[in-house]
């Protein structure tokens, strides 16, 4: 039988998920996508082979109560069912926060859930959905093995001095201090490098993760050494939704002046904020570029959002003493042209030399010239969880076998 395995990640109303089949030494291979959207209202579920055919499509009325936990069952069960002759050997979460305790994959058991329920107040907004999936499997199908793949291990061997806040040591040693998040995209963008340019794997990179959520991470020779976000996913650059770097100052002018509590304090900063905040209209980028060019609050929330990143490469190529690539990635990096360019223009003092033609034109390497090169390469986060749990279950097996 051909062992697969499913790579989930939760949302607070959604389940994306990936099959893959596995073999010991071979990358593993996607074999189906999907998504459930509208979990606990109207769900519903598309799965899709990796040619892009429909493979499953199904509703649930409101009253039927479909959540997460009748979704990862219900993968679980279709997965079983749907190819004769594939086995389900385990499951890969993209957890976003592992704190300090894990610098790697981990196959689950309850320390692992306890530890990680201890780190959602560092992460409020996605830890607890992705905890809720590995719960719920734990406790319907113990025997299934579950590894927890984290957005915070690419940053932990960072320099010291890069994830040190300068506040009393006693708070650093509580743990308050720079994690970094969008380690598992970064990590697969690290591992591709050398396939587009081979300077670019050992060379000083700066990759820019620009989706709802958004950092910027300075890779040198593949590894990370800075990155904008820091104790949470709220620090660095403006995102759809949140803040991005706010002085500290703002928080307690909110709590005693606008006599706001901590949680509508943090509804605002996380989800009234960003674009959306700026703009007043929308977090889509998409829809702020059609207004932008008759709309004066629309294109102050894009220049915003570009100076921010403009300003943040400044400081990370002064981490890295100097740069020699940069890479767009996610919804915007990857699709927003317009975005790249303001970003690559605003950067020419560094030598960066956007060839428009490339740009616009959907390919790879978007600057010509000697100086700095920048590039547009799709991520996959989803295959660099399905490495790690690829090796981390074979690990697991050969320890049972011995
Ligand atoms: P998430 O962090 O939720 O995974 P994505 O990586 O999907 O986010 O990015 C979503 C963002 O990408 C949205 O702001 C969306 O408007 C933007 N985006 C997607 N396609 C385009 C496009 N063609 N042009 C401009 N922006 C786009």
């Amino acid at each position: 039988m051909m062992p697969v395995f499913a790579v989930i990640n939760a949302g607070s109303s959604s389940l994306k998920f990936q099959i893959f089949e596995i073999s010991n030494l071979a990358e593993p291979r996607v074999v189906y996508r999907g998504f459930f959207e509208g979990l606990g209202e109207q769900a519903h579920l598309i799965v899709k082979d990796h040619c892009g055919l429909l493979a499953a499509k199904q509703t649930w009325n409101p009253d039927e109560r479909f959540g997460h936990g009748e979704a990862l069952v219900h993968l679980v069960s279709w997965t079983r069912q749907h190819r004769a002759g594939y086995k389900l050997v385990g499951l890969g979460h993209h957890v976003v926060h592992g704190g300090l305790e894990f610098p790697g994959p981990v196959l689950v058991d309850d320390h692992v859930i306890r530890t990680l329920e201890a780190l959602v107040p560092l992460a409020p907004l996605h830890q607890p959905h992705n905890l809720e999936a590995i719960r719920i499997i734990h406790n319907r199908l113990p025997d299934l093995p579950q590894v927890a793949c984290f957005d915070t291990s690419f940053h932990c061997h960072q320099p010291r001095l890069s994830q040190l806040f300068a506040i009393p040591k006693e708070m650093t040693e509580r743990g308050v201090r720079r994690y970094g998040f969008h380690g598992l995209s970064y990590e697969y963008i690290a591992s591709v490098l050398g396939h587009h340019d081979r300077s670019l794997a050992t060379g000083r990179v700066i990759v820019a993760h620009l989706g709802n959520s958004a950092s910027l991470c300075a890779l040198d020779g593949g590894v990370s050494i800075a990155t904008t976000m820091g104790f949470s996913a709220l620090d660095g650059l403006p995102m759809s939704t949140r803040c991005g770097a706010l002085d500290p100052g703002v928080v307690f002018y909110m709590l005693r002046e606008m006599k706001l509590d901590a949680d509508e304090a943090e509804r605002i900063l996380y989800t009234k904020s960003g674009l959306l905040g700026v703009s007043g209209i929308s977090n889509d980028m998409r829809t702020l570029r059609e207004l932008a060019p008759t709309n004066a609050d629309a294109r102050l929330a894009i220049d915003l959002f570009v100076y921010r990143i403009v300003r943040e490469a400044g400081s990370l190529i002064a981490a890295l003493g100097g740069i020699d690539g940069f890479v767009f990635t996610a919804g915007i990096g990857e699709n927003d042209a317009a975005t790249r360019a303001e970003v690559l223009s605003a950067l020419n003092w560094v030598g960066f030399n956007i060839h428009e033609k490339s740009n616009w034109g959907g390919a790879r390497r978007i600057t010509r010239g000697p100086g700095p090169s920048a590039w547009v390469i799709p991520t996959n986060e989803e295959l660099a969880i399905a490495r790690h749990t690829s090796s981390v279950l074979h690990a697991a097996r050969q320890r049972l076998a011995s």
